[in-house]
């Protein structure tokens, strides 16, 4: 198991207006299999995402990376543990004044690596993404998808073992859905990443699923294949199409 998720609850306030948003949430992804987290709007997707991040403290339960619970560290051993989760969020949230190889060089910045190391790392993370030729550009010259696959190269910057994208293909058009979906898929491949993929969107996730899980009001209420739930969803829409006076 790469990311175990354990009885993971979360409680906004207290007392009368205490509100629970994540109840109870289990699963886990193995490195290399893509689990997503679909659910509606108001579900509970991205506190359940800054939960399993750690930028947000759950009110209970676990996040368990490579075996180490993350959640009993101290704010400075999480510093570090932090890095083993790359995360992409719904509409990129790059800089706008840095330059897409600036962006993705932060996290090495911040970590304290010579210049020389970064630009290396930074041209690979770019090349990997297929943005080699971008790096001089800032986020207004690129095109929604080229953003969130900037967003990637960024969330992979200090090798983490899972990478969680946040409806993260959200506002992209189909084209480049699909250009993001298949680097996910090769990404987790090649670098036998763990792949929590959070969206609202049913059909997104039946083309890149390996296993899903669906949020109902902070429940994990369903975890199956992915091939169940798409002929689930399926079935439905057939006797949607077939009920009367349609
Ligand atoms: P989703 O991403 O599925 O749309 P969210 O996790 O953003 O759902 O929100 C789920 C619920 O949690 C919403 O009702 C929202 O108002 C509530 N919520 C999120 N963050 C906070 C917070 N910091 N304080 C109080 N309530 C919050
Ligand atoms: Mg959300």
């Amino acid at each position: 198991m790469t990311i175990t998720i354990r009885n993971l609850s979360k409680t906004f306030g207290d007392g009368d207006s205490a509100t629970t948003v994540l109840d109870d949430v289990s699963f886990s992804v193995e490195s290399g299999e893509i689990f997503a987290v679909v659910g509606p709007s108001g579900a509970g997707k991205s506190t359940l995402a800054r939960c399993i991040n750690l930028l947000e403290r759950p009110t209970s339960g676990e996040v368990i990376v490579n075996g180490d619970s993350l959640t009993q560290l101290t704010s400075t051993e999480l510093r570090q543990a932090r890095r083993r989760i790359g995360t992409v969020f719904q509409s990129s949230s790059l800089l706008s004044r840095r330059t897409a190889a600036a962006n993705v060089a932060l996290p090495l910045e911040y970590l304290g690596a010579t210049k020389a190391a970064t630009k290396t790392r930074v041209g690979e993370l770019l090349e990997r993404v297929g943005l080699g030729d971008k790096a001089q550009k800032y986020p207004h010259q690129l095109s929604g998808g080229q953003r969130q696959r900037v967003g990637i190269a960024r969330a992979l910057a200090l090798k983490p073992s899972v990478l969680l994208s946040d409806e993260a293909t959200s506002g992209l058009d189909r084209v480049a859905t699909e250009s993001y979906l298949t680097l996910l898929d090769t990404l987790r491949t090649d670098l036998d990443l763990a792949v929590v993929f959070i969206t609202h969107e049913m059909e997104t996730i039946v083309k890149v699923a390996d296993r899903v899980g669906r949020l109902d009001h902070g429940t994990l209420r369903e975890q199956g294949d992915i091939v169940d739930i798409a002929l689930d969803a399926q079935s439905l829409l057939g006797a949607q199409l077939r009920a009367p006076g349609r």
